[in-house]
């Protein structure tokens, strides 16, 4: 790949890419509605690569900005820009959650045409699953159950809508993203809470009696999938991106309580509409396809993203 653009670059998961990018050595168009000045968790983010001379860095909003001038030339366009989390999807702020997540899509698939751009990788999320009993094929019939996951599995169905057109030009890859952890995750994660609770910081708050399950996915494990998918010989797709392990959140809390030495101070409250009980990832697919495993177990990210914290402000 000699050029790409990431849409969402200056948050936690399109900041990794980027990263990943610009050490291989691809040039690299970043496009974010968050500034690095004045917004210091994007300049946090973006540290690394704003003093690399392949990296552009462009503040834009994507429900209005002029996007096909920043796709022309780019091998593969990464859209990672949305408005994540589940809680806050529900009520008025789910206009936002269209705008960004269903409408920004759109503008982002049409220019990738219009710009002539091969390869779109879409971050989707293992939301639009619900509840699963088991692990997750791709076959499996979504069914979302929350706005938040309505919004991504809207955004999924036109990547596929637009690369099935018969004159497209783009190939579409949408990554059905398990709980994303690592350094620099977003403050309003559970790992980051638990950790900054146990460092002292204000308790966490538990929804639900934490017997709920996640499939907690590395950052960087997730990158080197979607570096695959921009660069792979394969058509338009969707594919599982996930660990493949499901922990309790209470053992998630555990391990927290093992790596930092301290207790975890919790806050019991309700379960939250939208909270879904269990993830899982098959990740045969992705096995499949992009020769994807991960390679990080959740001791080994979770000592990372702890390193990480403990080396930086704990973020606001
Ligand atoms: P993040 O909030 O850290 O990053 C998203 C970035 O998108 C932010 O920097 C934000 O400013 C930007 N953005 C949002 N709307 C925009 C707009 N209209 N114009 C320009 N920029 C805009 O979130 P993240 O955790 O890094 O998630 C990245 C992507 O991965 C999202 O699409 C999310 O839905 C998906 N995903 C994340 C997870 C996870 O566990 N973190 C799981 C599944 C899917």
């Amino acid at each position: 790949m000699s050029r790409a653009v990431v849409t969402g670059a200056a948050g936690f998961i399109g900041s990794h890419l980027v990263d990943s990018l610009l050490a291989d050595g691809t040039a690299v168009v970043g496009v974010d509605r968050r500034a690095p000045h004045p917004d210091s968790v994007a300049a946090a983010n973006l540290a690394g690569a704003l003093g690399d001379p392949n990296f552009t860095f462009v503040t834009g909003d994507l429900k209005t900005c002029s996007l096909v001038p920043l796709f022309r030339r780019a091998d593969t366009v990464f859209h990672l820009a949305a408005l994540p989390g589940v809680r806050g999807s529900w009520g008025e702020r789910f206009a936002e959650y269209t705008a960004c997540n269903v409408f920004a899509t759109e503008r982002v698939l049409s220019a990738c045409e219009e710009a002539g751009v091969p390869r779109l990788v879409y971050a989707s999320s293992s939301s639009v699953y619900g509840t699963s009993a088991g692990a997750t094929r791709e076959e499996t019939a979504p069914s979302p159950e929350s706005p938040y996951a309505v919004s991504k599995l809207a955004g999924e169905q036109l990547c596929l809508a637009h690369a099935g057109r018969a004159a497209s030009t783009v190939t579409a890859v949408a990554l059905r993203l398990f709980t994303v952890y690592g350094p620099r995750q977003r403050p309003d994660m559970l790992i980051g809470r638990a950790l900054t609770a146990a460092l002292g910081g204000p308790a966490l708050n538990l929804y639900g009696d934490g017997s709920h399950t996640r499939d907690f996915t590395y950052v960087g494990d997730v990158v080197r999938a979607a570096v695959a998918a921009g660069t792979g010989r394969i058509g338009t797709t969707v594919l599982n991106v996930g660990a493949g392990v499901s922990t309790s959140v209470l053992d998630l809390l555990a391990t927290v309580e093992e790596l930092t030495g301290h207790a975890v101070p919790v806050n019991r409250l309700p379960a939250q509409a939208g909270d879904v009980d269990a993830t899982l990832a098959d990740r045969s697919r992705a096995a499949a396809l992009l020769d994807w495993a991960p390679r990080t177990p959740l001791a080994e990210g979770v000592s990372r993203q702890l390193s990480h914290l403990t080396a930086h402000a704990v973020r606001p």
